[in-house]
């Protein structure tokens, strides 16, 4: 679980679209994650992926059968190009609204200028859906971590994602900020103590996207519906954050 693969060129990441539960789609590529959202009112999108892979989140949407000119929002977890730097151009195309952690705007403005700077429990609403906006600092100063409710088969469940898990950030030199490192492990304990049914992954290697896409796509098993996963994947970000920390004060 939790494995990792690189490419030389991000475009090589490229990944079916598909549906994941209720209103909530995959459009990313390995291994930056976009998510789509229909609300039934305009979609939202989850981050938008790096500037050489515009072009296959744009036909990952209208191959679902939707089109960027819908996406209303774009919900940002945090300031680094894998999750930003196609926004502007996306922007520009469509005209959609961003938005991003409050403390992550001075940063950000490298990729894109965000129309709303999110906070502690704020909302973004749109047609059926309410996300609810937790600041998760650590990954970066201003990293949000996102959570709503989806149904399917008159079912409901919490889907939830830890907008910034990568513990790249967390030796000495590449800090986003002082204190990072004990923030990141109480966004991580904080995050435990929310109850997720369907876990998205901020990147792919997160939630294993690419297996559980397939067996979904291939047997209609639903993985992604999984409490423990998510619980299982906060500790293995605490463990290696405290590895991460404890070799790099050695
Ligand atoms: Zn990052």
């Amino acid at each position: 679980m939790f494995e990792r693969k690189t490419f030389q060129h991000h475009y090589e990441g490229v990944m079916e679209p598909f549906r994941i539960i209720g209103n909530v789609y995959f459009v990313g590529c390995f291994p930056a994650s976009s998510h789509l959202i229909d609300t039934g009112d305009g979609l939202i999108l989850i981050d938008t992926g790096y500037e050489d892979t515009l072009h296959l989140l744009i036909n990952s949407i209208y191959r679902l059968g939707f089109s960027p000119y819908d996406v209303k929002y774009i919900l940002h977890t945090h300031w680094h190009g894998d999750h930003t730097a196609a926004t502007a151009a996306f922007v520009h195309l469509t005209g959609a609204k961003t938005l991003i952690g409050a403390k992550d705007e001075a940063k950000v403005l490298k990729y894109f200028r965000p129309d709303v700077l999110l906070r502690e429990g704020d909302t973004l609403q749109l047609g059926n859906t309410t996300i609810e906006i937790l600041e998760t600092p650590g990954h970066t100063e201003g990293c949000i971590s996102p959570f709503f409710t989806t149904t399917e088969n008159g079912k409901t469940y919490r889907v939830g994602m830890f907008g910034g898990a990568g513990a790249n950030t967390l030796v000495p030199d590449q800090y986003d900020y002082d204190g990072c490192v004990a923030d990141y492990l109480r966004s991580v304990e904080r995050l435990k103590t929310i109850p997720v049914d369907v876990f998205i992954g901020n990147h792919v290697w997160n939630n294993d996207t690419l297996v559980r896409g397939e067996i979904l796509r291939t047997t209609g098993e639903n993985r992604f519906i999984d409490g423990d996963l998510w619980l299982q994947f906060l500790d293995f970000c605490k463990n290696r954050a405290e590895e991460v920390h404890r070799k790099h004060q050695a």
